[in-house]
């Protein structure tokens, strides 16, 4: 809220009976001290020739003189922390039984027997050194995630069933890992199987540039069995190898932040949010802003169903304590003082009305040329799918020709089959555009692209497609009826 009624009428020099008539005409019954929020009395100082200009609210500002309270990250302050890691692979392939086998198999020391919650992510020890796993399998969470700017997992676990081999949400996984830049580790799972072919797996990767050490490539592969929990400790040592390699360090010394992993209403605790810190230490009583909700931290659980009094980096959380639910994928912040997390969260609640309201911002072929031209894109990424493999090569191979010195076509996605919400997803998060040939949409993944705004072209004839884009990179794109 920015201004009462009275005292915009004041600084506009009108009488406030009139702003107050003016207000009702248009069906707001307010008194003289009714507070405004900025946007009404924008649009209210305007029917009387005035401007409105918002001085306020700088959320980046409040974050970060809250940062600078407990000062920017020294060297000596930065501390290795351990590893987060999502698991995905094709269904049926063992991305829960893994899940299973390594939390039964690492349960800290003295626990043995102790009961575990599903909070959508847990931490296991191995040899004093930790690895945080998020235990929602597959890519929808990581792309969600991803589809709200948020990045949480340092390393994937790619799962493929030795009697299986490379099938098409493995390809998915691929490709979404890739697109979110995190290295994969490959587990080629089920070898207790009579019909287990690991090296035919090996085989089929080199195909996605995933080479084994050993055949002269830097992608680690590890065997296990899930079922039988053979070699899952080794699975672990390499996912502390690749950690190190990739050197994770963070400042434990300030306020806790990172991200929401899920979250849920609970009849008798009010909204519940399993959180990953990623940066800082969150404590009990912190005040807290997520999304646009708001609160302080009242309790805070483990996987294990502890109470902690502080959580550090790469370490989830169970929190109660906020007004609302927020999303998986929000950031939070904890900051000193509970009514800057209040301002902070009604700032971003009106923010996301305004953005409801002028939801133009994804990339589609139609506003291709403008975007071009100003410079605020450089590539056009194209998430395809077509009915055959062979249609999907041909689109393919014809589109990528079309890459000129202004516009560079890059194909994050291919599959066959319908267009499915996972592509909408990818395609928000990776702000692409969906060409289906011979396919259409699933109806879910309609309702969701046209609610995220994402552009999905059919065809049914290469050269349409082809001619289409081509246009639309010069701008001669007929609009769309
Ligand atoms: P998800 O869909 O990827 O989560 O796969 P699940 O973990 O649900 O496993 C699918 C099926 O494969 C289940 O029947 C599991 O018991 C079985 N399975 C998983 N891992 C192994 C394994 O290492 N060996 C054998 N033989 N079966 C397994």
């Amino acid at each position: 809220d920015v201004i009462t009624v009275g005292e915009l009428a004041k600084r506009m020099g009108v009488k406030a009976n009139d702003l107050i008539r003016e207000l009702m005409s248009q069906g707001n019954m307010v008194t003289i001290n009714h507070p405004l929020d900025y946007e009404t009395a924008a649009i209210l100082a305007a029917e009387f020739n005035y401007e409105v200009e918002n001085v306020g609210f700088n959320e980046e500002t409040i974050l970060n003189v809250d940062k600078a309270a407990v000062g920017e990250d020294k060297p000596e302050d930065l501390e290795p922390r351990p590893p987060v890691v999502t698991i995905m692979g094709h269904v049926d392939h063992g991305k829960t039984s893994l899940l299973d086998a390594i939390r039964a198999t690492n349960v800290i020391a003295g626990e043995a027997g102790g009961i575990t919650q599903h909070i959508g992510a847990y931490d296991v020890e191995l040899d004093g050194r930790k690895i945080a796993f998020l235990d929602t399998p597959g890519h929808e969470a990581f792309t969600a995630m991803r589809a709200r700017g948020t990045s949480v997992t340092d390393i994937v676990i790619l799962v493929v069933a030795a009697d299986d081999g490379v099938m098409p949400q493995t390809r998915e996984a691929i490709n979404h890992a890739k697109a979110a830049g995190v290295p994969i580790i490959v587990a080629v799972n089920k070898i207790d199987k009579p019909g287990a072919n690991p090296e035919k797996v090996k085989q089929e990767l080199t195909e996605f540039e995933l080479v084994p050490e050993d055949w002269g490539g830097d992608t680690i592969f590890v065997e296990v069995s899930a079922k039988e929990k053979t070699n899952i400790d080794g699975l672990l040592e390499m996912i502390l190898l690749q950690a190190e390699v990739l050197d994770l360090k963070a400042n434990a010394k300030k306020h806790g932040c990172g991200a929401i992993v899920e979250a849920r209403l609970d009849k008798g605790r009010g909204p519940v949010a399993t959180l990953l810190v990623q940066e800082g230490t969150l404590r009990i009583g912190d005040p807290l802003v997520s999304g646009a909700h708001y609160g302080r931290v009242r309790t805070m659980t483990n996987d294990r169903g502890e109470q902690v009094q502080e959580a550090g980096p790469s370490t989830p959380v169970e929190v109660t304590g906020l007004s609302g639910v927020p999303d998986a994928g929000d950031t939070f912040n904890a900051l000193d003082d509970e009514k800057a997390a209040k301002e902070v969260a009604q700032h971003r609640a009106q923010k996301q009305r305004e953005a409801e309201l002028a939801k133009t911002s994804k990339v589609s072929l139609d506003q291709l040329y403008a975007r071009l031209q100003e410079g605020d894109v450089k590539e056009l990424k194209v998430i395809l799918k077509a009915d055959v493999q062979g249609s999907v090569e041909a689109v393919r191979d014809a589109l990528v020709k079309l890459s000129n010195d202004i516009c560079r076509l890059v194909v994050i996605h291919t599959g066959v089959g319908g267009i499915i919400e996972s592509d909408v997803t990818l395609a928000t998060a990776s702000d692409a555009i969906i060409i289906g040939f011979n396919v259409r949409p699933e109806p879910k993944a309609a309702t969701l692209a046209e609610h995220e705004g994402v552009d999905i072209r059919l065809y049914s004839i290469i050269y349409d497609a082809v001619a289409d884009v081509k246009s639309a990179m010069e701008g001669l794109l007929a609009p769309t009826l």
